[in-house]
């Protein structure tokens, strides 16, 4: 899907910041964090449009984020509704989805209600093994 569509879909204006931050983010098979994101991009963007344009995907489900456990909070578009694992390779670093492995229902303990899960697997991923 294109960038414009899928701002059209979820009835976002079209800004060029959005544009350039969601073409990015659809040329990418791993997620990237805010810094990443600003480095790569070919507009110059301040740090609060980034993070406010962010946000925004994250609200209209256009994309996620990913806790990291040692780093920043990485952004990827979204290709799977349900919570899935994520997967952080210690030799390249790159932390991509697994929409393939879906996480189960999780029972909590009576009082306890989930906002979302995170679920990140440490290792080697295809391409460094
Ligand atoms: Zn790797
Ligand atoms: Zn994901």
């Amino acid at each position: 899907m294109k960038a414009i569509s899928i701002l059209e879909h979820h009835q976002l204006s079209r800004t060029e910041s959005r544009m350039e931050i969601l073409e990015l983010l659809l040329n990418k098979n791993v997620a990237l964090s805010e810094k990443e994101i600003k480095d790569e991009l070919s507009i110059k963007c301040d740090r609060a449009t980034i993070y406010r344009t962010l946000n925004t995907f994250v609200k209209s489900g256009i994309a996620h984020s990913i806790i990291n456990n040692d780093g920043p909070l990485k952004y990827v578009i979204k290709k799977a509704p349900e919570d899935h694992v994520h997967f952080k390779c210690q030799v390249c670093g790159h932390i991509m989805c697994l929409p393939q492995i879906i996480i189960d229902k999780i029972e909590l303990p009576d009082g306890f209600t989930r906002t979302e899960s995170n679920f990140l697997v440490i290792g080697t991923c295809k391409n460094c093994n």
